[in-house]
């Protein structure tokens, strides 16, 4: 019963960790590609990101500089769009698309957008919850003790709830990015292809990441019932 729940686990896990392999291979592969192609407009990342705050009259909402790699995102608790050093001084189709996704958040958080603000409200718990589920379902399993193990479950279904609730909003930061990009004529028609692979790319290492978590909770209860 235990190997049967295991396997079982196991063959679900296995094509979402490769998916979410593919999905963060795509993203870098298209986010590369797109950051040697210029914008036709010939805006930064930082001055695609202005525009688009002045323009919904967030003036007071800064951009600063982040360092790392795609390390670009926007923080609800202060405020502030922070651009990694290829987005926020390139000159690229990729640097005004994600530039253009974190303002979309800054919209979004401006305007009381519900996921938004559950997401932030589930934050905390989430983080609490992916830095000791493991812990605990391992001690759980180790001295058979099913309400640690239950106590686990639990905390991985919050991280998991976290990771759903992001899904819209990301998909809605871009489908801003995508409107404000073209109706402010802050990419050329020709880049507008090029904006929505980017974002597209990035959208599904979200889903990815959703699904490993959904078949690895699907897996520690398996293992749990085989357990009882
Ligand atoms: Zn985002």
């Amino acid at each position: 019963m235990f190997i049967y729940g295991s396997n079982l686990g196991f063959l679900l896990l296995i094509p979402m960790i490769i998916f979410a392999m593919y999905a963060q291979s795509k993203v870098t592969r298209t986010f590369n590609k797109y950051l040697r192609v210029p914008n036709s407009r010939n805006l930064s990342g930082y001055e695609t990101a202005r525009k688009i705050l002045d323009a919904h009259g967030l003036y007071d909402v800064p951009i600063e500089k982040v360092g790392g790699h795609l390390s670009d995102h926007y923080d609800p608790r202060t405020r502030t769009v922070r651009l990694s050093e290829a987005v926020y001084s390139g000159r690229s189709v990729a640097s005004s698309s994600v530039g253009a996704h974190e303002v979309g958040h800054a919209l979004q958080h401006a305007e009381g957008y519900v996921p938004l603000k559950l997401r932030s409200l589930l934050a905390p718990a989430a983080q609490f919850g992916s830095k000791y589920m493991i812990f605990l379902i391992f001690m759980g399993f180790i001295f058979n003790i099913l309400q640690l193990i239950d106590l686990g479950i639990l905390f991985f279904s919050l991280a998991l709830l976290f990771q759903i609730v992001t899904l819209p909003v990301e998909f809605n930061a871009s489908l801003r990015a995508i409107d404000n990009l073209h109706h402010m004529a802050l990419v050329g028609q020709e880049d507008l292809a090029g904006s929505n692979a980017v974002l597209k790319a990035a959208a599904m290492t979200y889903v990815a990441a959703a699904a490993v978590s959904a078949a690895q909770l699907f897996r520690f209860i398996l293992l749990r019932n085989a357990r009882r």
